[in-house]
């Protein structure tokens, strides 16, 4: 099959208008045409090589809303006409442990990526979401909500999941204190989800000008922490602080920002290693945590929650050739509060 996107066809490198072929339609496989792909700060590192040297051609995106237009003669999940939704992973082993519990983000034997990876079967490149078409195995893909605005729901895929999932798995809700790090991308779906769950939230931002939003979005409180007497007197103050920050910084003066048992989860990727003290945990039984996405069942899970709670990303729509400029955006944290294609334009 035909498909039209965006590529960088070398490390660092510009995205340009590209041609390619998908695989044609497996018996188990649904094609679509892409309405909305989300641009996410890790088809950035990506691109730009910040986790180590990639794969190119590379056909980033792995926030995709689209329409079903075929289904392969075994498919029972998806009909043709129906919306659908498509996140960081296409594919896993389907039988380590943790597939079998459906948090296939933590294959044992590794999920393949939408992009920067081969295929499991037919070991092509896979090519992600910047494009006007798309073809999944349909265990990989969830049905989207048809009440929710279409743009809203592209980044759902990816930076919703990533905060959904972690908010859930620590109990975020009524009575606990919960701080998101950065109001980007996924910081700002964490402000939705923690508020819709009954949480009492805090943006933790470096971005003074970003109050009103934050507050618009859920937030009960927004800090700028700048100096040693502003991190101290919000010491011991939260149940969970979620970090979704993109760049590197002292994640020691945040750890001491967690309660007595409380947990920092870490969920920004910077490139670089972090070092804390053993003290900034000991001293108020932290825990120091990670989280990833989330799996094909929770995914469903989050997608249903939003359409009950009509919760959407905040969006920027743009055309395909606006890309490489979003890209300079997002990483000058300029973005409100996701970048979206619309695939049309392709
Ligand atoms: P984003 O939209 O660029 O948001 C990142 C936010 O971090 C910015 O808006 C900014 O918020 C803050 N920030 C950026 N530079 C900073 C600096 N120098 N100092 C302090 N704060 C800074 O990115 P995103 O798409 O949300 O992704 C965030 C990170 O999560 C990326 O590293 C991405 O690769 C990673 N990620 C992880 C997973 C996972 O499963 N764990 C999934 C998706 C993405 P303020 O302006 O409010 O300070
Ligand atoms: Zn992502
Ligand atoms: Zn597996």
């Amino acid at each position: 099959m035909e498909s039209k996107g965006y590529a960088a066809l070398a490390g660092n490198s510009a995205l340009e208008p590209f041609t390619f072929q998908r695989r044609e339609l497996g018996s188990h496989d649904v094609a679509l045409d892409i309405l909305y792909g989300g641009i996410c700060h890790s088809d950035i590192h990506q691109v730009r090589e910040e986790w180590g040297s990639s794969l190119f051609p590379m056909v980033p995106g792995h926030e995709i809303v689209g329409r079903v237009t075929s289904i392969g003669s075994g498919v029972s999940k998806f009909s043709v006409g129906q919306l659908i939704g498509i996140g960081v992973f296409i594919d896993s082993c389907r039988e380590c442990e943790n597939c079998l519990k459906g948090i296939q983000q933590y294959c044992l034997n590794g999920m393949t990526g939408t992009y920067n990876t081969y295929e499991r079967n037919t070991k092509n490149i896979a090519f992600g979401g910047y494009a006007n078409n798309f073809v999944i195995d349909e265990a990989y893909a969830v049905h989207v909500p048809e009440n929710l605005p279409l743009e809203g729901v592209a980044p759902l895929m990816c930076a919703g999941i990533t905060l959904y999932s972690p908010l859930r798995h620590w109990q975020a809700g009524p009575g606990k204190k919960v701080a998101i790090m950065g109001l980007g991308g996924l910081g700002h779906m964490g402000v939705k989800f923690a508020a819709a769950l009954g949480a009492h939230v805090t943006v933790l931002s470096h971005s003074p000008k970003k109050r009103e939003d934050a507050m618009a979005m859920g937030a009960h409180e927004f800090l700028v922490l700048n100096s040693d007497e502003d991190f101290a007197a919000h010491k011991r103050e939260f149940d969970l602080i979620l970090n979704t920050v993109s760049a590197d910084l002292n994640i020691e003066k945040y750890l001491n920002l967690v309660k007595i048992d409380g947990t920092l989860v870490l969920i920004g990727l910077p490139s670089a290693p972090m070092s804390i003290g053993a003290g900034s945990l000991i001293s108020s039984r932290r825990s120091l945590a990670g989280s990833m996405i989330g799996g094909i069942p929770e995914l469903q899970e989050m997608l249903d929650f939003c359409g009950k709670h009509q919760i959407v990303s905040d969006v920027e729509v743009i055309e395909p050739s606006y890309i490489n400029e979003a890209y300079d955006r997002t990483v000058a944290s300029d973005v409100k509060y996701r970048f979206v294609i619309d695939a049309s334009k392709y």
